[in-house]
């Protein structure tokens, strides 16, 4: 079953709520009529203990007692629910409250076992009498036999109070319940709103809305971070669909204007208009190459790019393989007059080797055709705990700032007409990345224009 956040989370306060102030309750009660339980039998003993001292004065010696003050003892005890007996030594009856009004006395028994059921239906109290002898000079001249309904009693106004206290605790967490019923639907409308919102955002970039940003403001640390990965997800569809539908016209315009220059020279050829002399030939040629070069690489990257690509993967020394590119490049620099120095050391690597060796061929050509006589190139090979780092750095004529994000894409030139001179097609960045992708592995450019390029790749250590 899936509930909404704002189901659960406002499902999570109730039971929380109520288990609190269940509680709360339980832990109250029990608390509060274990001490007041105590506090009315001390009470209790207290008030007998104050008769007995009471009756105890009115003894004035030789057997005789003040019996009127007795008497008026007697009826005060009474009338607080005490029911006094006073006997002499001899046992003989000085005062006794039942004979006094015995009608009053049951009246008042039946009314403590009314008062004491009306709180707990199942009490099994009943009429409990304890004697208190009455000593003077270490010697017993009497008895005080007290009667009540025991073991405790409430009597009225304590009967109210604890059922005055109980109701308040009723409120308060019925109060209570209630403030976190709407501090939790508060609660979760504020986090499950603008999670609604992004969903909303969501579907719609789902839908090809690339454009889609969610504007949600949000407090809550998650919140703001799923915000903000959302809009950059929609930023790089955005990105790459933009690329992609580029990419079909970048293909059509690479080769529209060499089958264009075929397609001319050929037609002039067949009208008669043109001989086919070997130069028209060649340049024929040329453009047959270049569409070829092209069609080749797009080619080789979607291979690369694939998601079955092979990757043959053997342990040798990256070291050993640059130098010999470098050797092999060695001609075409001394040509152009561009220096290439190299630095580094043995350095074994776990890796595709031929698809290792594409990588720095096409980013040592890059170099070349980048870099003005005079210029220079220079290779190292570094080694780190996790990572092999090589970098490839030329003084050429570096790379617009606006340019560099976008380097790696397929068919990006960062300067179109110039490239039309260099002939490149935009896609030997694309291929090195695709094959350092798939060594998991990442590739970096720091570029100044008129100071140079550097290009930084990482291979890692620890490959599968
Ligand atoms: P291309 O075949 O056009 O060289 P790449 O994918 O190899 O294609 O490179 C893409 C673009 O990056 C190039 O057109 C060029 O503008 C820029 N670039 C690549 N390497 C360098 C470099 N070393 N110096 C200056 N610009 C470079």
């Amino acid at each position: 079953m899936t509930l909404s956040l704002r189901m659960k989370l406002s499902l999570a306060f109730i039971f929380v709520a109520l288990i609190s102030v269940f509680m709360i309750s339980i832990t109250a009660n029990y608390l509060l009529e274990k001490q007041f339980k105590q506090y009315v039998m001390e009470k209790q003993d207290s008030k007998n203990k104050e008769i007995l001292t009471l009756i105890t004065q009115q003894y004035t010696g030789k057997s005789t007692w003040r019996a009127d003050v007795i008497q008026d003892i007697g009826i005060n005890a009474l009338e607080t629910g005490l029911i006094v007996k006073v006997r002499d030594a001899s046992g003989t009856v000085i005062w006794d409250a039942t004979t006094h009004n015995s009608g009053m006395c049951d009246q008042m028994i039946s009314n403590m076992r009314k008062n004491m059921l009306s709180r707990y239906p199942n009490w099994q109290g009943g009429y409990v009498e304890t004697k208190y002898p009455i000593v003077i000079n270490s010697k017993e001249v009497g008895v005080v036999e007290i009667g009540y309904y025991g073991p405790y009693y409430f009597n009225d106004s304590e009967l109210y109070f604890i059922n005055t206290l109980n109701r308040a605790l009723i409120i308060v967490g019925i109060i209570s319940l209630l403030l976190s019923l709407v501090a939790g639907s508060l609660l979760s409308n504020r986090l499950s709103a603008p999670i609604t919102k992004v969903i909303e955002s969501a579907k719609l970039i789902a839908k090809g809305h690339f454009s889609e940003r969610s504007s949600q403001k949000s407090s809550t640390k998650e919140l703001k971070e799923l915000i903000s990965t959302i809009n950059y997800l929609a930023e790089s569809l955005e990105t790459h669909e933009k690329l992609r539908k580029q990419l079909t016209g970048d293909v059509a315009h690479e080769l529209r204007t060499p089958l264009a220059t075929i397609q001319s020279h050929i037609e002039a050829m067949i009208d008669g208009i043109w001989h086919p002399s070997s130069e028209r030939l060649t340049s024929i040629h040329e453009e047959v190459t270049r569409v070829s070069k092209l069609v080749g690489d797009l080619g080789l990257l979607a291979k690369y790019e694939g998601e079955n690509l092979v990757m043959n993967k053997t342990r040798f020394d990256i070291s050993e393989l640059l130098q010999k590119i470098v050797m092999n490049f060695e001609g075409k620099f001394n040509a152009k007059g561009v220096a290439i120095g190299y630095s580094g050391y043995e350095e074994v690597v776990n890796a595709d080797r031929d698809k290792i060796a594409q990588v720095f061929v096409n980013l040592l050509s890059n170099a070349l055709k980048y870099t003005v006589p005079g210029g220079k190139v220079e290779f190292t090979v570094e080694s780190f705990e996790e990572f092999t780092k090589v970098t490839v750095a030329d003084n050429g004529q570096g790379i617009p700032t606006e340019d560099l994000p976008f380097i790696f894409e397929r068919f990006y030139r960062a300067d179109k007409s110039r490239n039309r001179l260099t002939g490149g097609a935009g896609i030997g960045l694309a291929i090195a990345k695709s094959i350092i992708d798939a060594h998991h592995g990442s590739i970096h450019v720091n570029s100044k224009i008129d100071e140079g390029s550097t290009f930084i790749v990482f291979i890692p250590k620890k490959t599968d």
